[in-house]
């Protein structure tokens, strides 16, 4: 590992061999304590997002290291400014490691592919980020002391939740897993992650309306906010909203063990009165955050061969076809190359190296 840009790129043994190195950094703070000693975390926002760059920064300072970096609220200063690679060069020179956060799909791994240090993404507008996914598994085996033998329910918008989407991708390399999955009708979660990932995988699965239906069942519930600009129409939101909020009276029928996550932050999908329950597992959710970043700072710092991201690619075709999916990084780097990549060779569909939409060869 040099760069951690999508969770993806993740062997199983490395997500478990960071999860191993958090939960011995939350028994032995101390030992961790002057690990990074002289180190310096850039942290490149480019656009707002206080409690992911709060977390990377507390990692960063309880291993004994320094903070730098900028945080945009003008997401346009991405637009105008220099490139990612540039500015990647530039704080190269000042700092050991850059955590970066950028609304245009693909940034970090262009960011990867000109950085002389490791580059950590932490959100790639609604693409990637995987510090969240790690949280979550951190989360799990902590709170269950396990990854395997589980069932989760996810309730939700689970169409646009790229949380979500993570999360299923992940969970499903391990054994023995369901996944329950709650959502209204219009918020169900896309036939390709049930195609390329639940039924390739044999994962069992079903789906739900109700937040109550199968909640006796479940080992992990994790809500997730369901946004009035999902919906189609007013009337449908209204009908929804609180349908999904869940509360002491829903819990009646859960196991005594149940663990209840959320990413954060919440609007009302938990009801405040649920924060007391011993099951409610969503701030200390936030606390595993920092720690497996700590864990994941220190892998990419002990690295010892400084090289350029160059993954190896199948098949690919350089500025021969262009990306058009607006969210791209290509659509403000006038500069980068278009990289398509061959995705599947079986039925022909390029995927944008950076975005990854689907790119429509024509004839
Ligand atoms: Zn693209």
């Amino acid at each position: 590992m040099r760069h951690l840009i999508d969770i993806k790129d993740l062997s199983i043994e490395e997500i478990n061999a960071l999860i191993s190195v958090a939960k011995d950094i939350i028994q032995n703070k101390e030992k961790y304590q002057r690990k990074c000693q002289g180190k310096k975390l850039a942290t490149l926002f480019y656009e707002p997002s206080t409690r992911t760059r709060l977390s990377f920064e507390a990692a960063m300072i309880e291993l004994g290291g320094n903070v730098l970096g900028f945080s945009s609220s003008n997401s346009s200063s991405a637009q105008k400014g220099e490139s990612v690679g540039d500015t990647v060069r530039v704080v190269g020179g000042y700092a050991d490691i850059i955590a970066m956060r950028h609304p245009k799909e693909g940034a970090a791994l262009v960011a990867a592919m000109k950085s002389e240090v490791p580059i950590i993404n932490a959100g790639d507008g609604g693409h990637n980020h995987p510090t969240q996914t790690l949280t979550d598994l951190l989360t799990i085996q902590c709170e269950k002391g396990r990854l395997s033998n589980l069932t989760i329910g996810i309730c939700g918008d689970l169409k646009f939740g790229r949380t979500v989407h993570s999360l299923i991708t992940a969970m499903s390399r391990y054994k023995n897993i369901k996944f329950v999955l709650i959502s209204p009708e219009e918020l169900k979660i896309p036939d390709y992650i049930k195609k390329d990932i639940l039924e390739k995988n044999n994962i069992e699965y079903l789906e739900t309306n109700s937040l109550e239906e199968y909640m006796d069942k479940l080992d992990i519930l994790y809500m997730t906010r369901v946004q009035r600009e999902r919906f189609f129409n007013e009337e449908d939101y209204i009908r929804l909203k609180d349908y999904y909020i869940l509360n002491k009276e829903k819990l009646i029928s859960a196991k005594k063990d149940l663990c209840i996550m959320h990413p954060l932050p919440r609007v009302n999908e938990i009801a405040t009165e649920v924060d007391d329950d011993p099951r409610a597992a969503y701030f200390k959710q936030a606390k595993y955050g920092k720690y497996i970043r700590m864990a994941l700072i220190l892998n990419l710092l002990e690295e010892k061969h400084v090289q350029k991201y160059h993954p190896e690619l199948p098949e690919k075709l350089v500025n021969v076809i262009k990306c058009k999916n607006p969210r791209c990084i290509t659509s403000i780097e006038q500069e980068l190359p278009h990289i398509c990549v061959l995705a599947d060779k079986e039925n022909k569909i390029y995927r944008c190296k950076y975005c990854e939409e689907k790119i429509d060869k024509g004839e």
